[in-house]
């Protein structure tokens, strides 16, 4: 069982019964399929772990969720810092952003970078990486060779 799985159960533990059922279910289609849908089915964006310090959050996890996610934490920070209109800094792995937010807001926006800055636009595979060419930006899938432009930011 991942971090998050196990996170989820003490959410709800009233679904613990389902998540076994589904989960042995889940196993079972997982042994069925071939290696590469494997590999990107198991693709997961860890859960965003905060701390309030004043006016600050802190995204604990965020090393962890840029090593998920396959891209530099310079990266993933200048988009969340821009898209939650704010201002941070990086610190030991650790990302500090100016003002009051919650687990969710910032999930959703690092679920925005990953649809956008991640995931192939043609497969969906998450082996991707990003490339400057002419000075435009593009999102190159190692999966099926496809190459999107991306919108810098
Ligand atoms: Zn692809």
């Amino acid at each position: 069982m991942t971090v998050a799985e196990k996170q989820r159960l003490i959410n709800y533990p009233e679904h613990l019964l389902y998540m076994r059922s589904y989960e042995e279910l889940l196993e079972k289609a997982l042994s069925e399929l071939p290696e590469e849908v494997v590999r990107r089915e198991r693709f997961e964006i860890p859960k965003v772990s905060v701390l309030r310090e004043g006016s600050r959050t802190i995204v604990k996890n965020f090393s962890q969720i840029a090593k998920a996610v396959n891209r530099s934490e310079e990266h993933l920070y200048k988009y969340l810092v821009k898209s939650l209109g704010t201002a941070g800094f990086l610190e030991s792995g650790r990302l500090t952003l100016q003002g009051k937010f919650s687990e969710d807001e910032v999930q959703k926006e690092i679920e925005s970078y990953v649809k956008d800055y991640v995931l192939c636009k043609e497969c969906g595979a998450p082996d991707t990486t990003l490339v400057r060419e002419e000075r435009i930006l593009f999102l190159k899938c190692m999966a099926c060779g496809a190459k999107h432009p991306v919108r810098p930011f």
